[in-house]
């Protein structure tokens, strides 16, 4: 019968986490520490030695070998649920899971020391299965709406555990092929090598989870307001450019507000600027809880604020910023010192009609102007641009 030659497998599964833990070592080095990577290198090295462990029984007695061994992939399996935990919930593993494991790896080890390889081999196949049951429901849990590669490491760590379990109930119906670890067979050997290497393939998922991860975020830093959360006006102004095309594809008006805080100046100089930022933040989450999802809102510059309405009329856009209008100016603020203060806002709408030509950059002048009437009117002031009033007026920009 076909058989697979265990200390080359060994070999080939110590030079694969090897390879793993330099991998991770290095990306470690670099500015990327922070990562939860450097808690799976730590599992990928206690997994390495874990091996070393195992193998050592060619040359070291077999109750050394089998307690070092199968301790140490218990605690490396443990390090990979710690970064998976860190990961997907961002805190660490229950500290009771940190010695439940390789203990009762240890203590089944010691205590089936005189038993059947067989025997041993299929417990502590069992008790490593179970060792991968916690990072694999975070990962078919609150993990699956994460990262793409994180499902991915999930799919392949459900692959490791199945393999673990079918190796467990082939040691027990196949007892012949497990009396000695180093011994050639194909069961044995295809059910070893696969739960392990599907570990290593785990690894580079987990990698490519991280990496997922800072592009995310530096994808989310580049487009937003780090002050008030808001897009920032490049962001905003790409999406008004897009907006503003779609609408006319699908015959369909877009609106679009600015928003500019009446005498903020003011609240600064009597205030000071921290009072200041918290009113920007406490304004821009007052608009933000007005908007449907598909409205955007974006910082085009100090206090002034864009809104980019798609499928909205001029009657809907008034509704709207007349509702945020009065909110705002209903809003408690308070400086450092105690003391209250109020904020209000104007703005000017303009909108794009959907059978129109107007471009984005006369839009926005559109809004700018009924802005300035807004601030002429007294302020605490919403206005709709009139084409009639400014016939003439505009020159095609943009
Ligand atoms: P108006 O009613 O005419 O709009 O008066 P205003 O005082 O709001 O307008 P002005 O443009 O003269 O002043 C805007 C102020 O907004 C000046 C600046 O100090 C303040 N500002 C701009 N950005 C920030 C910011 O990020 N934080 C704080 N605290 N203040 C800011
Ligand atoms: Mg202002
Ligand atoms: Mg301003």
């Amino acid at each position: 019968m076909a058989s697979i030659h265990i200390p080359t497998l060994m070999l080939a599964l110590l030079s694969g986490f090897a390879m793993l833990g330099v991998q991770l070592w290095a990306a470690q080095r670099s500015r990327l520490h922070y990562l939860d990577l450097g808690v799976w290198t730590w599992g990928s090295w206690t997994l390495l030695f874990g091996f070393v462990g195992l193998a050592s029984r060619l040359v070291l007695p077999i109750w050394f070998s089998a307690l070092v061994g199968n301790g140490l992939i218990a605690l490396g399996l443990v390090f990979y649920n710690e970064a998976i935990h860190r990961h997907v919930l961002g805190r660490s593993l229950p500290r009771w899971m940190w010695w439940a494991g390789p203990a009762v790896a240890w203590g089944l080890t010691a205590w089936m020391l005189t038993w059947p390889l067989a025997l041993r081999t299929s417990a502590i196949s069992l008790v490593f299965a179970l060792l991968l049951l916690p990072a694999i429901c975070l990962l078919l849990g609150p993990g699956w709406r994460g990262e793409a590669s994180l499902r991915a490491v999930g799919v392949t760590l459900v692959a490791a555990a199945a393999s673990l379990m079918l190796r467990s109930v082939h040691a027990l119906t196949n007892p012949d092929e497990y009396q000695d670890l180093m011994q050639g067979s194909l069961g044995q050997g295809l059910t070893f090598l696969f739960s392990f290497i599907c570990l290593i393939g785990a690894g580079f998922g987990f990698v490519l989870a991280n990496f997922e991860r800072i592009a995310r975020r530096m994808e989310e830093v580049a487009s937003m307001d780090g002050l008030t959360g808001c897009l920032n006006r490049m962001t905003a102004d790409a999406l008004l450019r897009h907006e503003l095309e779609r609408g006319r594809r699908e015959g369909s008006p877009l609106a679009f507000v600015l928003l500019d805080l009446d005498h903020f100046k003011d609240v600064n100089d009597c205030h000071g600027h921290h009072a200041g930022d918290d009113a920007l933040r406490a304004f821009a989450a007052e608009v933000r809880a007005r908007l449907r999802a598909s409205d955007v809102v974006g910082r085009w510059g100090g206090e002034e604020f864009g809104l980019v309405l798609p499928a909205t009329d001029g009657s809907g856009a008034r509704s709207l910023v007349e509702q945020i209008r009065e909110a705002v100016a209903t809003l408690q603020l308070c400086d450092g010192d105690g003391r209250a203060f109020t904020l209000t806002v104007s703005a000017g709408i303009a909108v794009a009609e959907p059978g129109g030509q107007l471009t984005a950059d006369q839009l926005f002048m559109r809004a700018d102007r009924a802005l300035y009437r807004a601030k002429d009117g007294g302020r605490n002031n919403v206005q709709v641009h009139d084409s009639g009033l400014e016939l003439g007026t505009e020159s095609p920009v943009g």
